[in-house]
């Protein structure tokens, strides 16, 4: 799996000092500056901690099977603000480095927020996960089936690859900060609805 985060910190050298803090006990194998300045911190082939209690399609303890990538940014919690394009460009083209390098399937290309979706908002609804798609890196559908029942909204999350046993508001809230970003009110309407059957489709057709 490839994980992508938002670090949360005020700065980016508060934020790479204290991923390098063996008492801090979190890590990421790279983190991104706003510049687009790439560090890395933990080879690839050695686990690091950036994603805490965490599920996807049914695994746990994503840590052992991921690469984490911190991307600079203040969070929801200091003054949250959009990705400048020169440091999206660097995470593409490290996303694409990795993925040259493991055999991940675009629906293993995930945010800490799909695999947390009740701890976690990171990297967020300014995060352009459409853009890196467009470049190669996850999954985005081209276009949105009718929508499906309000009935199947949970069977087809889960088919995704979320968790299921969150109220249905916090996974609906996850998926949009993903794959619906203008709006993130876990409100599952014939929007939300009809996005989550076209990602679940392409997970379906093996994406
Ligand atoms: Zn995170």
């Amino acid at each position: 799996m490839l994980i992508l985060h938002y670090t949360g910190m005020r700065t980016g050298a508060e934020a790479i000092a204290r991923l390098r803090d063996p008492m801090a006990k979190v890590s990421s194998h790279y983190v991104v500056e706003e510049d687009g300045r790439i560090h890395r911190l933990v080879p690839e082939d050695r686990r690091a901690a950036h994603a805490g209690v965490s599920h996807w399609r049914g695994q746990t303890a994503l840590n052992g099977r991921s690469v984490g990538i911190e991307i600079v940014n203040p969070g929801h919690e200091w003054g949250y603000r959009n990705f400048p394009a020169l440091q999206m460009a660097a995470v593409c083209d490290l996303c694409l480095d990795i993925l040259a390098r493991h055999p991940i399937p675009p629906r293993n290309v995930v945010g800490h927020s799909d695999v947390a979706p009740d701890r976690k908002q990171d990297p967020g609804e300014l995060f352009d996960w459409e853009g890196l798609a467009a470049n190669g890196v996850g999954l985005w559908p081209k276009s949105d089936p009718p929508a499906p029942p309000a009935e199947a909204v949970l069977g087809l999350l889960g088919s995704i690859g979320y968790r299921t046993d969150l109220p249905l508001p916090v996974l609906v809230t996850a998926f949009q900060r993903h794959w619906l970003p203008r709006r993130t009110d876990g409100i599952a309407d014939g929007e939300t609805r009809a996005r989550i059957a076209a990602v679940a489709a392409l997970c379906a057709a093996g994406a």
